[in-house]
């Protein structure tokens, strides 16, 4: 406490992070003095990163600079990475130098990516593009316009093994698809999607509904390739071995690797698991800190059912808002007394995968099976759906809008 406030630093400026100091704010007013400390300067809204590697949206335009929405609901904003988290001391400290003393902290960082289970398919390296920063959608961008543009090629789409966030993939190469077909091209073209899940539209949680028939058909109509339990084992200019010797040569790849836990929270001893992602009770605090709170990727969950090839479990969007709206209300109750600590494990996740020309709405309560709701559709609609979430969602982090999860 200082001056009689409870002191809050959340780490991460994404879903997650921005989400729970607002809530925070929300839920416990003057009572609280909310730190956020994010490596970076903006929120970036990341769905729309698959757009803007086919071009069809500018980086600005799904940005938002965090600095004056925090400011105005009260929440000091500083851009720095934080380099140590001192659970005895209960401090953080930033690459600037600068020590926040905590009485809870949220950690919403993420995860960091793991090349290293499949030699150069590390995008540094130049054979591979991915889709998680700005920067790697950009220069995506540029590969894919010259492959668009090509006399024809082949390209693998996919996800190494270990890999929790296949569904972009889908997106992905459904997208460029879309985009051949209209090019009058797709005839010269070779579209392979190479994924370690055990069947189409799996995403890690087992499949939701009739999801893996639904993927399967529109694969067939859009005549493209694809190989499950597919443990990637090397990536060459130009070549993709599996580990049943099987190689796949390619003009484009495009590449989800394996996460593993950011590493201010792996430098935490005790923390994380061995792949440095955060074990939680129910209530979202770390088993070892209590009054250390994880939310969204940087969260551990188990798989529902083991796989011949590994694959992670998603946190989607929706769920990393779900949980830093749990989490900070577990905060409130802390600092309050009053009230009853709720449950952030068991979540409800909703999403809109696009294919550029239709989209598809997934619904699952809970997110693992089994579930009580399962809800699929596909349709023009859904496309225009997820571009009007985009809109509102870079909305609701400017103005702190309450939750709507029509379009995730
Ligand atoms: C291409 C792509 C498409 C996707 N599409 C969808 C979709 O359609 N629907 C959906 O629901 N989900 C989608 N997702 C998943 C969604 O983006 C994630 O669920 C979400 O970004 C996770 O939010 P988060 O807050 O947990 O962490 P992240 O978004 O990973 O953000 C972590 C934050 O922590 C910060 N950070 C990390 N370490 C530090 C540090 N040491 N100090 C300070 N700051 C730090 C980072 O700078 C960042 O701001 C997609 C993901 C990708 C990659």
């Amino acid at each position: 406490m200082a001056n009689g406030k409870h002191r809050v630093v959340v780490v991460g400026g994404s879903f997650g992070g921005v989400n729970a100091a607002y809530q925070l704010r929300r839920k416990l007013g003057d009572r609280v003095e909310v730190t956020l400390i994010s490596a970076d300067a903006d929120f970036l809204f990341i769905p729309s990163l698959p757009w803007v590697m086919m071009g069809w949206r500018k980086p600005d335009a799904i940005k938002v600079p965090l600095a004056g929405p925090l400011r105005r609901k009260g929440v000091s904003f500083i851009h720095d990475r934080a380099t140590a988290i001192d659970p005895q001391a209960q401090t953080v400290t930033t690459a600037g130098g600068k020590v926040f003393p905590y009485d809870h902290v949220v950690l919403a960082t993420g995860s960091d990516l793991d090349w290293s289970n499949v030699p150069g398919s590390d995008p540094a390296e130049g054979t591979v593009h991915t889709c998680f920063t700005v920067k790697q959608a950009v220069a995506a961008r540029d590969a894919i316009a010259r492959f668009l543009a090509s006399d024809g090629g082949r390209a693998i789409i996919g996800a190494n093994p270990g890999a929790s966030c296949t569904g972009p993939a889908y997106e992905i190469i459904m997208m460029l698809e879309t985009a051949l077909r209209r090019q009058k091209r797709r005839h010269l073209f070779d579209l392979h999607l190479v994924t370690p899940e055990p069947f189409l539209g799996h995403f890690g949680v087992n499949g939701i509904g009739n999801m893996s028939r639904m993927m399967e058909d529109e694969f067939h109509s859009r005549h493209l390739k694809w190989t499950t339990s597919a443990a990637l084992t090397a990536v060459e200019p130009g070549k993709a071995t599996l580990a049943d010797g099987t190689e796949l040569p390619f003009d484009l790849a495009v590449l989800i690797p394996a996460f593993y836990g950011a590493q201010v929270a792996r430098d935490v001893e005790g923390l994380g698991n061995p792949r440095g992602f955060i074990p939680t009770d129910k209530h979202l605090r770390s088993t070892k800190y209590s009054n250390i709170y994880a939310v969204g990727v940087s969260v551990a969950i188990a798989p529902p059912v083991p796989t011949p090839v590994p694959v992670g479990v998603p946190k989607t969007g929706h769920m990393c808002e779900e949980m830093a709206t749990r989490a900070a209300a577990n905060i409130a109750v802390e600092v309050t007394g009053s009230g009853e600590l709720v449950d952030g494990l068991t979540l409800p996740a909703t999403c809109v995968a696009d294919a550029g020309d239709v989209g598809f709405y997934i619904k699952a309560d809970p997110f693992l099976p089994p579930r009580n709701v399962a809800v699929l559709r596909r349709g023009v609609r859904y496309h225009y759906v997820k571009l009007a979430f985009e809109r509102f969602y870079l909305e609701k982090v400017k103005r702190d809008l309450p939750a709507m999860h029509f379009g995730w």
